[in-house]
């Protein structure tokens, strides 16, 4: 158990959603290259995206949701699945020592998505492959 692990660091994405929204409307992008969820993505937003009460920015509606991509080399097969936040901050949090969460919203409606964080969960001290195999022995 990795009773120790924190969140380490966190890289925020708004102006990047900023700036693609200011692209939007002034013309540089299109709507299609904005709102290209791919259908996987959407259908999964639909079925365990975390609601939010946020406005969708392109097509205005109650839609938005967003998903916990986590990734880590100790989750193995598990690793790039959706987690709902709460099993991230019980579970994935004690039973592995580092891993990354990026969290996405994407607007079921229009197919609007945007990295919008990435959140780096590591505990302390560090390297958590070789906390895993000392694990083991
Ligand atoms: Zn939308």
């Amino acid at each position: 158990m990795y009773n120790s692990v924190k969140m380490i660091s966190t890289v925020d994405y708004t102006l990047k959603r900023k700036s693609t929204l200011r692209d939007l409307r002034a013309g540089r992008i299109s709507r299609w290259e904005a709102c290209d969820a791919h259908p996987e993505v959407t259908r999964i937003a639909r079925l365990s995206g975390e609601a939010t009460a946020v406005a969708c920015p392109i097509c205005g509606k109650l839609e938005v949701r967003h998903l916990h991509f986590v990734f880590g080399d100790e989750l193995g097969p598990l690793s790039g699945r959706v987690y709902p936040s709460q099993a991230i901050r019980d579970r994935l949090n004690s039973e592995y020592s580092s891993f990354i969460c990026y969290v996405v919203e994407v607007c079921t409606a229009c197919c609007w998505n945007h990295l919008l964080r990435s959140l780096h969960f590591e505990s302390n001290g560090g390297n958590g492959r070789a906390k895993k195999e000392a694990r083991r022995s």
